[in-house]
C-alpha cells in the first residue's frame, strides 16, 4: 500500500516513521526551516519515541507563572521540560523517518489532479499517487482547503528571538500581556524565545523593556467539531488542530496523535474514534479551563497555585498521571 505525507514537522515524520516499516511511505517536506516555536515539550517525549537525547539544549524542573507582579514557581517533579531547537528537531525526526526506510522529497503539495497530488520540486510539478494521503502541512493545510474541508480554527501569536538569557520558562497571565491566553519566555541558549497573543505583544515588550519586530504565526483552537479524516485522506496535527487547549502544546500532541494514527491504519481501526478515546476528555477539560480562563475567574484560577495541592494537580495533569 502507497502511503503518501504532505508536511515533515513531528506530525508528519512521526507517522512516517512508524508506518514505513510496513508500507511504502514518501514524505514530501516544504524546506528546511525553524518553525517559530518555543520548543518546549515533555521530556518524556525522548523515551517514548527514541528519539536521541543529545538534541535537548535545556531541562527545567520547575516554571514561573506570573500574575499582578505576583510571581508562582511551579515544580514540575523532576527534569520533565525539555526546549529543542525546531529545526533541529524536526530534521531529526525526518531522519529518524528515512532509517525506517520513507522516502522524503523536497518539495511543495500544490494541489490535486486525477486522484493524484501535484508536488512541486524545483520548480517543476510531479504527480504522486497515493492509496492513503496523510495531511500534517500544518495549521494552514493546503490539502484541507484542497480537500473542502474548513480551515482549523485557528489566532494569531506574534513571536520573536531575544538577546537575553532567561534561567527557565515563565508563563504571563496578566490580560495586559498575554490577551485571552498568556504571554511566554522560554530560554534557549543565549537567546530567548517569547510570544504572546498579537495584539498584547507591543505591552508585553514594554513590559520587558526591549523593543523587537515580531513574526506572526498562527496556532490552532482546537474544537471537538473538527474533522480528521475524509475518506482515504487523514489529518494529523496542527492540520487536524490537534494542540492542547489553554497549554497550547502542539508537539507532544502532534507525535502521539500521528502514533494512534498509524496503529489505526496498521489495525484497520477508526481513527477519530481511537484519538478521541485517548485524548477526547483531555482535550474537552482543557477546553473548559481555556474558556475559563477568559473569563473573570482567571485571576482566581491563577491564584489557586499558591497552594500546593492545586500546583501538584496541574502538574500532574500536564505531565498525564493516570489518577488525574
Ligand atoms: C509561536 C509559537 C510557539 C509555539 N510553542 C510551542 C511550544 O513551546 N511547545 C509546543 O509543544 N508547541 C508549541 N507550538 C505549537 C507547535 O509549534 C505545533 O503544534 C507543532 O509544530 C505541530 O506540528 P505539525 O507537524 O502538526 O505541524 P508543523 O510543525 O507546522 O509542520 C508542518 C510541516 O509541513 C510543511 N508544509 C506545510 N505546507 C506544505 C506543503 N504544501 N507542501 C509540503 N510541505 C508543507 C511545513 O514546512 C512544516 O514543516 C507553538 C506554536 C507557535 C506558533
Amino acid at each position: 500500500m502507497k502511503i503518501l505525507i504532505i508536511g515533515g514537522g513531528p506530525a508528519g515524520s512521526t507517522t512516517a516513521r512508524l508506518l514505513a516499516k510496513d508500507f511504502n511511505v514518501t514524505l514530501i517536506q516544504e524546506k528546511e526551516w525553524d518553525k517559530p516555536c518555543g520548543g518546549g515539550v515533555k521530556s518524556k517525549i525522548f523515551e517514548e519515541f527514541e528519539i536521541p537525547k543529545n538534541i535537548i539544549k535545556h531541562k527545567f524542573n520547575y516554571v514561573e507563572m506570573f500574575y499582578k507582579n505576583k510571581k508562582i514557581k511551579i515544580d514540575l517533579k523532576g527534569d520533565n521540560l525539555s526546549i529543542v531547537l525546531r529545526s533541529e528537531f524536526d530534521k531529526t525526526l525526518r531522519d529518524l523517518a528515512q532509517k525506517e526506510g520513507a522516502k522524503i522529497f523536497y518539495g511543495r503539495f500544490i494541489g490535486f489532479e486525477n486522484k493524484k497530488a501535484i508536488i512541486k520540486i524545483n520548480n517543476e510539478k510531479m504527480l504522486f499517487s497515493y492509496d492513503i494521503l496523510i495531511a500534517a502541512d500544518g495549521v494552514n493545510s493546503l490539502v484541507r482547503k484542497k480537500t473542502g474541508l474548513k480551515p482549523i480554527p485557528k489566532i494569531l501569536t506574534h513571536y520573536a528571538r531575544i538577546d537575553k538569557q532567561t534561567d527557565t520558562c515563565k508563563f504571563y497571565f496578566d490580560k495586559k500581556l498575554g490577551g485571552d491566553y498568556y504571554a511566554w519566555e522560554f530560554p534557549h541558549k543565549e537567546k530567548t524565545h517569547i510570544g504572546t497573543f498579537h495584539k498584547n505583544f507591543e505591552n508585553f515588550i514594554k513590559y520587558l523593556n526591549i523593543d523587537i519586530s515580531p513574526k506572526g504565526y498562527f496556532i490552532p483552537t482546537w474544537q471537538k467539531e473538527i474533522k480528521i479524516q475524509k475518506n482515504n485522506i487523514y489529518f494529523v496535527g496542527d492540520a487536524a488542530g490537534q494542540v492542547m487547549p489553554l497549554s497550547f502544546e502542539g508537539i507532544y500532541y502532534a507525535m502521539h496523535s500521528a502514533k494512534i494514527l498509524s496503529d489505526s491504519i496498521k489495525s484497520n481501526l477508526n481513527y477519530e474514534k481511537e484519538w478521541n478515546k485517548r485524548f477526547g476528555k483531555e482535550f474537552k477539560f482543557m477546553k473548559f479551563l481555556e474558556n475559563l480562563n477568559k473569563t473573570s475567574l482567571r485571576g482566581f484560577v491563577v491564584n489557586l497555585h499558591k497552594f500546593k495541592r492545586i500546583r501538584n494537580f496541574s502538574v500532574n495533569l500536564w505531565l498525564g498521571a493516570k489518577n488525574v
